[in-house]
């Protein structure tokens, strides 16, 4: 399964983090370690040069900007670090284009292309579909999309928060098969710090090795690496976790059917439409609705809208056309969709038929039948 996935893997998006890129201040150009840089691109032409298509998520901006700047540590401040990524972002991107560039083979380039993107622009779907046509028109120009979050704008509020979350969404944005996410831990360790080779369903007790903590990397790193992973194997896609210092650990990957690298999470047989990816995995939730037994068996076991009178309760402000987390009765998620109704006008027709809407909202707010229609809903619980 695993060769043969790694095998019929066509599009790509290998993630590279700060801690495999950044080098001793000392030895390397604006802190880059160049030498690993060149040879992680080396490596990615010779997928690209298989007919395979390439999307890089890299981070290292603040770490690199950092560096330049004389900071020690990454700096508390805001305006600090958004400084640090700014003058990072254009030394990482320098770089990048350097190493593609030098390795311009006769009669073949490899031009590279800059995307910054934040939270808030992946929200709105027009511009979630723009970024996803502008990305197919760089891959069909065979040119090397390089993203990271524009760190220099991005506040709290719009923010991805880690470049795991945005492989994540990245690789639901262009429907990869395969992301690879290398960093400085080896893949999923298990109890007795031995490297998980394959994942096959996500279950409590693998959760449970990263919140016991036996990644060096830190828990917040391997969590989130694991948040990433769920996400994308929920939609069909595949994810590696392998060690990014290690030697030539592209190539092993995918030139080397023995060597099996890192940990590989399967993806599960369903695959999700993009607009489906959308609403589940990349839109951000705003609030919560609550729904009965007998709507959660609906939802699940039927692939009904969910009507006003399954709602028992909603939580948080929420606009029409806004992305809410339905749960059953236990706080359980199983569904996330988009809503036809606002919190405010939920409220008032929860445990409502739907022919009592518009005697209750009035004509001009009654919209339709359902608080959210099936072709808007994703279930999300696990199985
Ligand atoms: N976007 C950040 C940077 O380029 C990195 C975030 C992360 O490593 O998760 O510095």
């Amino acid at each position: 399964m695993r060769n043969k996935i790694i095998k019929n893997a066509r599009r790509i998006v290998i993630k590279i983090g700060t801690g495999v890129l950044t080098a001793s201040k000392t030895t390397e150009k604006f802190g880059i370690n160049k030498f690993r840089l060149d040879a992680f691109v080396n490596q990615i032409i010779g997928l690209i040069d298989q007919g395979r298509e390439v999307i890089i998520i890299t981070s290292g901006a603040v770490g690199i900007g950092c560096n330049t700047l004389g900071f020690n540590e990454k700096p508390d401040a805001i305006p600090e670090r958004q400084a640090a990524a700014a003058v990072g972002q254009i030394q990482l991107m320098h770089m990048y284009q350097e190493a593609f560039h030098n390795l311009e083979r006769k009669g073949h380039r490899y031009p590279v292309a800059q995307l910054l993107l934040t939270q808030d622009l992946v929200d709105n779907r027009i511009q979630y579909l723009n970024a996803r046509n502008t990305i197919f028109k760089l891959l069909e120009k065979k040119i090397i999309p390089i993203i990271n979050e524009n760190d220099t704008v991005s506040v709290e509020e719009i923010r991805f928060g880690d470049n795991d979350n945005l492989s994540a969404i990245v690789a639901h944005l262009v429907e990869a098969d395969l992301a690879l996410n290398l960093s400085t831990v080896g893949g999923l360790l298990d109890n007795d710090g031995r490297v998980i080779p394959e994942v096959e369903v996500i279950t409590d007790e693998i959760k449970s090795f990263v919140k016991k903590g036996y990644s060096k990397f830190g828990t917040g790193g391997m969590s989130s690496k694991l948040s990433a992973a769920e996400k994308i194997v929920a939609a069909g896609g595949a994810m590696i976790i392998a060690n990014g210092e290690k030697d030539k650990i592209i190539r092993n990957i995918f030139f080397s059917e023995e060597e099996n690298e890192g940990t590989m999470f399967f993806p599960r047989k369903r695959k999700l439409s993009t607009k489906r990816r959308w609403i589940a995995y990349t839109k951000s939730s705003r609030g919560e609705i609550t729904v009965d037994r007998g709507a959660a068996a609906a939802l699940i076991k039927k692939g009904t809208s969910l009507l006003p009178i399954g709602v028992s309760a909603v939580h948080g402000k929420f606009k029409a056309g806004d992305m809410v987390k339905v749960v059953n009765e236990k706080s359980s998620e199983i569904a996330r969709g988009l809503v036809n109704y606002s919190a405010f006008e939920i409220k008032k027709i929860k445990g409502k038929k739907s022919s009592e809407i518009t005697k209750i909202l009035g004509e001009e707010n009654t919209r339709y039948e359902e608080v959210i229609h099936r072709d808007n809903l994703v279930l999300t619980k696990r199985g």
